[in-house]
């Protein structure tokens, strides 16, 4: 039996058209055609994943999604007709994981709907979301660094490169071990790339907080030290 999705929405012929793609895509579907209905079935917890449209008869998607998220983490896709800026961000504020704006690609909605159910296994699973060394955290799950309780804001390419040098604490790594697993295989340009991106994580980390995080080993590499 595939996972089970809730879909809340009030245009007929849509809902039975992502109905018969799931049910084709191995998914069990349970349909609501207004907010207060779908409210209560989701709160039911008899659901892997919720799509949710924002404009519904009786009680609007933001308003569902905003009581669900008081007693449930069951992941949300909202639907939006409009391609707005302020739902898109009103409804990640409140608690949804993703949104799809209409029209959509039934294949779209289904890698978002996988993406979704494979976020909410790893919330479960997950054993170490923290990577740290001294006063420094990083929080894989959410993105997000911090030294001394302070966050830090990195650019993607900074994050994961101390990501990298977190999940290797106490291993020095060779400029093209880093460029291989931060860049990829493929990447093409300059090798002194680690350096420039060593430089800016030491001016946001090392130098901003006076701490010694980062270690260059002559002619080898980099390395992060408890100290
Ligand atoms: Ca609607």
């Amino acid at each position: 039996m595939g996972e089970r999705i809730l879909l809340v929405e009030d245009e007929e012929k849509l809902a039975r058209m992502v109905e018969l793609e799931l049910k084709y895509e191995g998914y069990s579907v349970e349909k609501a055609a207004d907010g207060r209905r779908g409210l209560e079935l989701a709160l039911s917890g008899q659901f892997d994943l919720v799509l949710l449209d924002i404009m519904l008869p009786k009680l609007s998607g933001m308003e569902v999604l905003r009581r669900l998220r008081k007693d449930s983490q069951v992941p949300v896709i909202m639907l939006t007709a409009r391609d707005s800026v302020m739902d898109k961000v009103s409804g990640l504020d409140s608690g949804a994981d993703d949104y799809v704006t209409k029209p959509f690609a039934i294949e779209e909605l289904l890698a978002r709907i996988r993406a979704a159910l494979r976020g909410k296994g790893n919330k479960e699973t997950a054993k170490v979301p923290l990577l740290s060394a001294g006063e420094v955290i990083l929080d894989v799950e959410r993105h997000q660094v911090s030294v001394r309780g302070e966050p830090v804001e990195l650019t993607k390419k900074e994050f994961d490169l101390l990501r990298c040098l977190l999940e290797n604490k106490g291993r020095v790594l060779t400029r093209e071990a880093l460029l291989d697993s931060v860049w990829g295989f493929d990447f093409v340009g300059e090798t002194n790339s680690v350096d420039v991106y060593i430089r800016f994580l030491r001016s946001k980390l090392d130098d901003a907080f006076g701490i010694k995080l980062i270690h260059t080993v002559r002619g080898v590499g980099y390395v992060i030290k408890e100290e």
